[in-house]
């Protein structure tokens, strides 16, 4: 079989053919709800999928189809990098070869 080059994203793990196609929610560089150290869960009342509830304030106004428009470029007003296993201190994309 021939081998292929896939493209992990080092923040969600989802693997992908094409490079740079990829706009993941949970870049911390976006400032968005989804890394916010504030980030308390899903908001169960919203539809599927479930948009953040952050506890800095900010995700009333957002529901998921708004924040998908925007690309997840929330910039959650109380943004601050929380500690989480997804992020590669050397914040290199990552290439897999799948054989
Ligand atoms: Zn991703
Ligand atoms: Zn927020």
């Amino acid at each position: 079989m021939k081998p292929l080059t896939v493209y992990e994203c080092e923040w969600c793990k989802k693997l992908f053919r094409t490079p740079d196609r990829h706009q993941c929610k949970k870049n911390p560089a976006l400032k968005n709800c989804f890394s916010c150290k504030h980030l308390r869960g899903w908001d169960e009342y919203k539809p599927e999928p479930p948009a953040p509830d952050c506890a800095a304030g900010c995700c009333e106004d957002w529901d998921i189809d708004n924040i998908k428009w925007r690309n997840y470029d929330m910039q959650c007003e109380g943004w601050e990098e929380g500690k989480y296993d997804w992020m590669d201190p050397n914040g290199d994309r990552r290439i897999r070869v799948i054989d």
